[in-house]
């Protein structure tokens, strides 16, 4: 009777400490600079409407992933209290020709839960050594007078696209719309649904699909789509996501920080992905920031899962016959993604563990004959892009490369071997990927096992295993 009475004390004492989330804070800050500098100002503190998402046994983050980590420390015991790793567009548009002559500046925003007391919010960056070094200190003190406390009232009410639990206990996925009118909100959900299905459609999200919510927020446009400059269509959406990022044409981000958090922020969210209203391929993904995908593309499913895979994991492009917008070449430095290495010592190849013992690296593949056809493909994609051909032929060339690729691949004795395959992050020689195929590779079906492992463990760091 007692053990009873206990446990049922116990129960009730996890059920309120479950009840009693924090809230959210968010610090958002201004980033400027150019190819050799960098500052960081503080532009306000908010406090969210929604509690925070996360997992509170879980704060710390461990997984060395990100160009950048932020800490959150107490500041007068110097306790660290959370820490996640994260990229930017900063340092994107930083690695392209332009910020060696302009200075840019751009909003960024990290999120915590709210501390009881004065904390230093701490942002690292990687030195050449590839750890982390401390290069800006913000104070905030949680009960400051500027700190924003009252948020207006949610614009659109959060659409539960899957929920399977407390947020706390879920990783939380947040799709948002951009360029979508009033009459097109049931077709935004329908993309939502459409693709967050596909997405625990494949590997390893498919097995771990109930550790996830996904939620669905879209504030309508009064025109359909979102900005396209190279072809001279300008559209003024909600969260101004566009194409031609760094003069990419199928490259989509929005660098419009605040607008996205303002949004966002009535919705319980751990990542995002934004859903332009288009046809037109096109996608990005930056770790920790948010991804974007084309939704009416005929591809729109591989670019889902492909740029959340930039986004979730810190996934690195395994490709590198696409043209990019930034500058590569030069040192090859060890990247810190999980799924591209330098190969500078196989005995010490970081997913080793993958790799059978009496695999050769670097691992022999068709690379000339795969490069060769390649070079003939991104000729014919490049002139159906400046033709402005339909998007359909796009499509079809897609699909087409792929099946060639497929059937080059087929043949190979090391077609699903894990090993080191010359040609990843952009560079055909001097980086490694770990198998011939994967989605961050080309347009296949299936994440690679180093990359689904990478995946997995992310999804480890914001979720609670079901008991
Ligand atoms: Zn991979």
């Amino acid at each position: 009777m007692l053990r009873t009475l206990l446990s049922l004390l116990a129960l009730c004492a996890s059920a309120s400490a479950l009840a009693a989330q924090p809230a959210t804070m968010r610090l958002d800050y201004l980033h400027s600079g150019n190819a050799r500098d960098e500052h960081y100002a503080i532009e306000r503190v908010v406090i969210e409407p929604l509690p925070w998402p996360g997992n509170l046994r879980q704060t710390i983050d461990q997984t060395n992933r990100g160009n950048n980590m932020v800490e959150v420390v107490d500041a007068n015991t110097g306790k660290l209290l959370y820490s996640r790793g994260f990229s930017t567009v900063f340092a994107e548009w930083r690695s392209t020709e332009e910020a060696a002559r302009v200075d840019r500046a751009f909003e960024e925003s990290v999120r915590f839960p709210k501390p009881e007391q004065p904390v230093r919010v701490r942002i690292l960056k990687r030195d050449e050594r590839n750890q982390f070094s401390l290069v800006w200190t913000a104070d905030v003190n949680p009960d400051a007078m500027d700190v924003v406390r009252k948020q207006p009232p949610a614009p659109v009410k959060p659409i539960g696209i899957r929920v399977n639990g407390p947020s706390e206990d879920k990783v939380d996925l947040l799709i948002v719309g951009d360029g979508y009118t009033q009459a097109e909100m049931p077709k935004f959900e329908a993309a939502a649904r459409r693709l967050a299905d596909h997405l625990f459609q494949v590997s390893p999200f498919k097995e771990r699909a109930r550790d996830f919510n996904v939620w669905a927020i879209a504030l309508p446009t009064q025109e359909s789509g979102v900005s396209r400059p190279s072809t001279g269509v300008h559209h003024a959406s909600p969260l101004g996501a566009r194409y031609d990022i760094f003069g990419s044409e199928r490259y989509v981000l929005t660098t419009d920080n605040r607008a996205l958090r303002e949004l966002a922020q009535y919705a319980p969210y751990e990542f995002i992905e934004i859903l332009v209203n288009n046809d037109t391929y096109g996608g990005g993904g930056i770790f920790g920031q948010f991804s974007t995908a084309a939704a009416d593309n005929d591809w729109a499913n591989y670019l889902f899962v492909h740029e959340f895979g930039h986004h979730f994991a810190g996934l690195a492009d395994e490709y590198y016959t696409s043209p990019v917008a930034y500058a590569t070449g030069g040192e090859r430095r060890e990247p810190w993604e999980p799924n591209a290495t330098a190969l500078r010592d196989p005995a010490r190849l970081k997913w080793k563990k993958f790799v059978k013992a009496g695999t050769p690296l670097p691992t022999p593949w068709p690379k000339q004959a795969y490069e060769t056809a390649s070079r003939a493909y991104q000729k014919e994609r490049a002139a159906l892009r400046a033709a402005n051909r339909p998007e359909s032929e796009m499509s079809a060339l897609f699909r087409r490369d792929l099946a060639d690729t497929n059937a080059l691949f087929s043949r190979d004795p090391h077609l699903h071997t894990v090993g080191a395959f010359e040609g990843a992050n952009y560079e055909a020689t001097g980086y490694y990927r770990p198998e011939m195929q994967c989605i961050m590779f080309d347009r296949s079906a299936a994440f690679c096992a180093v990359c689904a492992d990478a995946i997995s463990t992310i999804i480890d760091l914001y979720s609670r295993p079901e008991k």
